[in-house]
């Protein structure tokens, strides 16, 4: 099947188009620009840039693919998580394209597209796969049965995700929103043991719900302690040996019980998503201790790891092909849509 996906759950609005596991075109707006000088993303800003691009986007999409929206056999969008004023965007205008078109709609779970998303370089999931999802709001371990139907909750992050504590710690040294990436720059520099960085939750909790739970806040809390001693006594911080401290402590923790879950469970497949699995400590800690364990680790190319429409599309192939019921037309917008509902039913 060729679907039509369209992303809007935060600041990029994005569309493409997937004919099974081939990407034929991706088209990617954002207003990132435009909420850097706040400091992080202001809602009300990308829903306006939202309505703006939609039609553009789609548009685009389409003329890449030399193709009209009578070629395309489902329309599927991201329905949740994310901001409700920018997911409204996005579903309100796939509704309507798909009531104008006659096209059934897929309003899809976007933290799964994620990973889906991995199916356009490495093919289908095999029959279990684990998955790390790793974004600036989802920082959790899935296993995946079925990624059409079944996505089971190992572990996810009790308070900051990943990206954020990046982007936290970030802002703390003075760069630019979104700061992940800064740090990840300034990381190759420095030396990962210069100060001691807690991983928070390496052994799990005692009767956790999920034994693969995640905790970042201690490990912004204590690199910030750190920068004000430093600071308090005169001296000079080392930038890169922080973001290579901090960096070093957290891709490691990541990797670690990403794999750790594979071997638990007898899984010889890891998928990684999200626009943090774009972060070269992470995907460096991943590819050695997946060697080392047996376990295959896909990581999607970088333009995949952040926001874009081609994750949704895929997973919308997905949907067809597992031959699940298209969204109905009145399905609502869940900004807090659960990691183990795949679409709106
Ligand atoms: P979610 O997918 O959970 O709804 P989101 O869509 O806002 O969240 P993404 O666009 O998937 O998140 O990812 C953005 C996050 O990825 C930001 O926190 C950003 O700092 C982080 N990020 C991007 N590149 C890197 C990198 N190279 N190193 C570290 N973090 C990075
Ligand atoms: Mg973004
Ligand atoms: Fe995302």
């Amino acid at each position: 099947p060729r679907v039509l996906g369209i992303e809007s759950t935060c600041d990029e609005t994005a569309a493409a188009i997937v004919q099974g596991r081939e990407l034929i075109s991706n088209v990617v707006a954002s207003s990132m620009q435009e909420h850097a000088r706040y400091g992080g993303v202001i809602p009300e800003i990308a829903s306006r840039a939202h309505a703006q691009s939609f039609i553009p986007v789609v548009e685009q999409a389409l003329h890449d693919a030399h193709l009209t929206l009578d070629d395309i056999d489902a329309i599927a969008v991201s329905a949740g998580p994310g901001l409700a004023g920018c997911l409204a965007v996005g579903v309100s205008g796939a509704k309507a394209l798909a009531l104008a078109a006659n096209k059934p709609l897929y309003g899809i779970n976007h933290v799964i597209g994620h990973i889906a998303v991995t199916q356009l370089q490495f093919g289908a999931f095999p029959e279990r796969t684990m998955a790390l999802i790793v974004s600036g709001g989802h920082t959790s371990l899935l296993e995946v049965h079925d990624i059409a139907r079944d996505v089971r909750v190992k572990g996810t992050t009790l308070d900051d995700a990943a990206g954020e504590c990046f982007d936290k710690v970030a802002r703390l040294l003075g760069f630019p929103y979104p700061g992940g990436p800064y740090i990840d720059r300034h990381a190759r520099l420095g030396d990962p043991h210069a100060l001691r960085v807690p991983q928070g939750l390496t052994q799990g909790r005692a009767g956790a719900e999920h034994p693969f739970d995640f905790s970042f806040s201690g490990v912004k809390t204590a690199v910030a302690r750190w920068v004000e001693q430093e600071t308090a006594q005169g001296h000079e911080i080392p930038v890169d040996d922080v973001c290579a401290s901090l960096a070093y402590s957290v891709a490691d923790v990541l990797a670690k019980k990403a794999i750790t879950a594979c071997v638990d469970a007898d899984v010889y497949t890891l998928v990684v998503g999200g626009g943090f699995s774009a972060n070269s400590q992470l995907r460096a800690a991943l590819q050695q201790y997946g060697e080392r364990h047996g376990i295959e680790v896909r990581l999607p190319e970088l333009k995949l790891c952040t926001d874009n429409g081609a994750m949704v599309a895929q997973l919308g192939v997905n949907l067809i092909e597992a031959g699940c019921a298209p969204s109905p037309l009145d399905c609502p917008i869940d900004s807090a849509m659960p990691l183990d509902q795949v679409y709106m039913q």
